[in-house]
């Protein structure tokens, strides 16, 4: 009778189990008749928190190799004023001089001479690589490749003279597999790889376990890898076609094994020497992300295969082993708390099955400056303040709420709360308890509100709008907590249209310089202008700057523009002086996004060079407020521009919150005064005395005044009595298109 049971019961097991096998595949077919052969469930979805990790982690990368060669050019140096020739005195010397930044340093010379600090000989493989180095590099600027002595390593090789003449080469020598800092544990994720590549496609750096060999096999079918290539020849085959990819772009593949598509970023956007972050990882699917692929049949037996994993880790769970299964799966290694995929997973459950009248918000949490925390304090530190910051949101939750990290220093919460004010009241008492924790001492969070209105909506964009409130107050010294309303959805609706718009509208250039004319207070005669962009587009009209820019700002987009934008009036300049016109200096906007870049200044000299366009009639406008992001990088940057013959200013002063004295500390060419200066308000009196001063002050300095946004002859007239230098603005001139300003400086007949 037992035995009778024991069976029905198996029986039963196995019919639900063939049950659920038939309707999984049903849907798999129906989903794929449905979608035809175009989606995919896959990571595309993670792309916003990879980005922002990545860009973290490239500046990382990139602020360490300008160091390390920075610090080999400081040892050419010594070696240079020290004289040494023989390989024993150069030997000795640079033991005394090195430092713990490399692990050992190498000299070699034209002749073949050599020696090392490290404690074995250079490898035969090593000494060529050098030798081949000098020889393709004789006056070049540093070069990064991988040597092989046992252990992966970097070389970082800077030309090296010892004498007049006398050509040599120093290298620097560092491990190539670079230690998980947070950065790239987030998106290495177990069994994931990162890698850093030069123009060459070269590995020069790598987390994670690079020796695994690509069983890859590309779409279309035609590239096998070839079963003798090395893991590093083969990431190097595999993009091959550096030209093509462009930035952060998901490069669809397909491997044999559990690990698919990458993620590639390419860093320092404009400049001379271009690296490349790549990343795969294992197939980790998230519910709502969705890639391109041309293949239906991949589609089926993915969804199959996926479906019978489901169902394996679903039965499997029940046991012991099931468990550690699902901890690996589920659990966030930093916070020791649940994961975004679990909460994803979670949240929607919660959401389908959720009551008449209870009402859920997605919250977005964010931990201010948190970059700051883990450079200075260390990622052990770092890690100990996600750690508590997840035990008090967990401890603050209720039975049927969730919550997990969702990025570096990003949490979801899913809250049930009855209304928008509920929720902010939940969050109020949330931020006290934080701060009542010792560890998070002086520490600041905002939060973003989406009390959610449609439950079927995917989790991965509910947070999305959270998030999009919560960006609304990033800044903000005020609030700390903002809600996502219609005309967010809107804005960001928008948003994507014109991303989607601007890599096309760059390459069709539609994207047009307009210049605006400085006037001298008397207006008699033209003493520069200024370049401003405009977006003519045939499908999105005609769209003035304020509604692109900060867009471009925040998805790097700016970076190009910018280059775009001197490259054209270099192009003009170049053209105005072939036909004898005497050039005026016209000034191009920077954006802040752009100082990051360490080779950024050397860009800009080769680009004005290459057109031959005298340095002198460039200005490069920087906006007050950054310098108050990096005041000490920025002015380096600011001291080479200047060292290289070109005009810096300081765009918007006084929109911020520099004060007349922050002038002093500054070495710069041209103050700008904001055109929110002239709108008096109620204090005429004083915004006039304000005005004054900088203006006396900044002749003190020697700098040049430009007055922005002038309309009237009151303003003009003042400004031409305190001294102010140029005027900008309508009274005079409003931006034009270049034909315009070509009749009006006389460069063009009038037609
Ligand atoms: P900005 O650099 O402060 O440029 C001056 C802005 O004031 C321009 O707005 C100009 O048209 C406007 N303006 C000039 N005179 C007057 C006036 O008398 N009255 C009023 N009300 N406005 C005046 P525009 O062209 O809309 O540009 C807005 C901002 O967009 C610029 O402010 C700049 O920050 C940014 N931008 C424009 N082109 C570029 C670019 O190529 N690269 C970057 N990074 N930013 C750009
Ligand atoms: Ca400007
Ligand atoms: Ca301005």
């Amino acid at each position: 009778m037992r035995k009778q049971k024991g069976r029905l019961q198996k029986n039963r097991i196995f019919l639900t189990l063939l049950l659920m096998s038939a309707m999984m595949l049903s849907v798999a077919l129906a989903a794929a008749v449905f979608l035809g052969n175009t989606v995919i469930t896959s990571f595309y979805g993670d792309c916003g928190v990879f980005d922002a990790t990545l860009d973290s982690f490239a500046v990382m990368m990139e602020r360490q190799i300008a160091n390390q060669k920075k610090t080999l050019h400081g040892y050419t140096l010594l070696l240079h004023a020290a004289g040494d020739r023989t390989p024993e005195a150069v030997r000795e010397r640079l033991t005394q001089i090195a430092d713990d930044s490399f692990t050992a340093l190498v000299w070699m010379d034209e002749a073949g001479n050599s020696c090392s600090t490290a404690e074995v000989a250079l490898s035969s493989e090593e000494t060529e690589k050098a030798r081949q180095y000098l020889q393709e590099h004789p006056e070049g600027d540093a070069a990064v490749y991988l040597g092989s002595c046992g252990e992966d390593m970097t070389f970082f090789a800077v030309p090296c003279e010892l004498q007049e003449g006398a050509q040599g080469m120093l290298a620097g020598i560092v491990p190539a597999q670079i230690a998980m800092h947070h950065f790239t544990r987030e998106v290495v994720t177990p069994g994931g790889r990162l890698y850093l590549l030069n123009e060459k496609q070269e590995v020069i750096f790598y987390a994670g376990d690079a020796s695994r060999q690509f069983r890859y096999e590309q779409l279309d079918g035609n590239r096998f890898f070839d079963r003798g290539l090395t893991p590093f020849e083969q990431v190097k085959t595999l993009f091959g076609e550096w030209q093509e990819l462009q930035r952060a772009e998901v490069i669809e593949s397909l491997l044999e094994g559990n690990e698919i598509l990458w993620y590639e970023k390419q860093l320092l956007g404009e400049a001379e020497q271009a690296w490349r972050l790549l990343v795969s990882r294992p197939a980790v699917m998230s519910a709502d992300s969705v890639v391109t692929i041309s293949n239906s049949a991949i589609l089926v037996a993915f969804i199959l295969v996926f479906s019978f994993v489901l169902m394996l880790i679903l039965v499997v769970s029940h046991g012991a082993s099931g468990m550690k299964l699902r901890r690996a799966a589920y659990f966030d290694m930093v916070t020791g708390q649940h994961n975004w995929t679990w909460f994803q997973l979670e949240a929607g459950r919660l959401c389908s099955r959720k009551k008449k009248n209870t009402d859920y918000c997605m919250i977005s949490m964010d931990i201010r400056k948190f970059r700051i925390i883990s450079d200075m304090d260390g990622e052990t530190q770092s890690d100990a303040v996600l750690k508590k910051t997840a035990e008090v949101l967990k401890a603050q939750l209720g039975k049927k709420e969730r919550f997990s990290r969702f990025s570096v220093d990003e949490f979801a919460i899913l809250l049930l709360c009855g209304s928008e004010g509920a929720a902010v009241e939940r969050i109020h008492k949330m931020d006290k308890e934080l701060k009542k924790q010792e560890l998070l001492h002086g520490i600041e969070f905002c939060y973003g509100i989406y009390s959610i209105a449609d439950y079927g909506m995917p989790i991965r964009k509910m947070y999305n709008y959270a998030g999009i409130a919560r960006d609304c107050v990033k800044g903000s010294h005020e609030h700390f907590i903002g809600v996502f309303d219609n005309s967010m959805r809107e804005a960001m609706i928008r948003e994507k249209e014109l991303e989607e718009h601007m890599e096309h509208a760059m390459k069709q250039r539609e994207f047009l310089v307009y210049l605006q004319p400085k006037y001298s207070t008397d207006g008699s005669r033209v003493g520069g202008a200024e370049a401003l962009v405009r977006w003519i587009s045939p499908d999105l009209g005609f769209l003035s700057p304020g509604e692109f820019i900060p867009l471009f700002e925040k998805n790097g987009f700016i970076t190009k523009l910018d280059i775009y934008m001197l490259r054209s009036i270099c192009e003009l300049q170049a053209g105005w002086q072939s036909l004898g016109k005497e050039l005026i200096t016209i000034s191009v906007n920077i954006s802040r996004v752009h100082l990051m870049n360490p080779l950024l200044v050397q860009g800009i000299i080769n680009l004005a060079d290459a057109y031959g366009v005298p340095h002198q009639c460039l200005e490069l406008e920087i906006t007050e407020s950054a310098f108050f992001e990096d005041k000490e990088a920025l002015s380096g940057i600011v001291r080479q521009l200047r060292q290289a013959g070109f005009s810096v200013s300081m765009d918007d002063f006084g929109s911020g919150y520099s004060s007349l004295n922050s002038l002093k500390d500054l070495p710069l060419d041209v103050v700008k005064l904001d055109g929110e200066f002239f709108h008096y308000g109620d204090n005429r009196e004083r915004s006039e005395t304000v005005i004054k001063d900088t203006v006396s002050l900044a002749k003190h300095l020697n700098m040049t005044i430009v007055a922005e946004g002038i309309e009237t002859k009151e303003q003009v007239d003042f400004l031409h009595a305190i001294g102010c230098d140029l005027i900008q603005g309508y009274y005079f001139a409003k931006p034009m298109p270049v034909l315009e300003f070509e009749r009006l400086m006389g460069y063009r007949e009038t037609e």
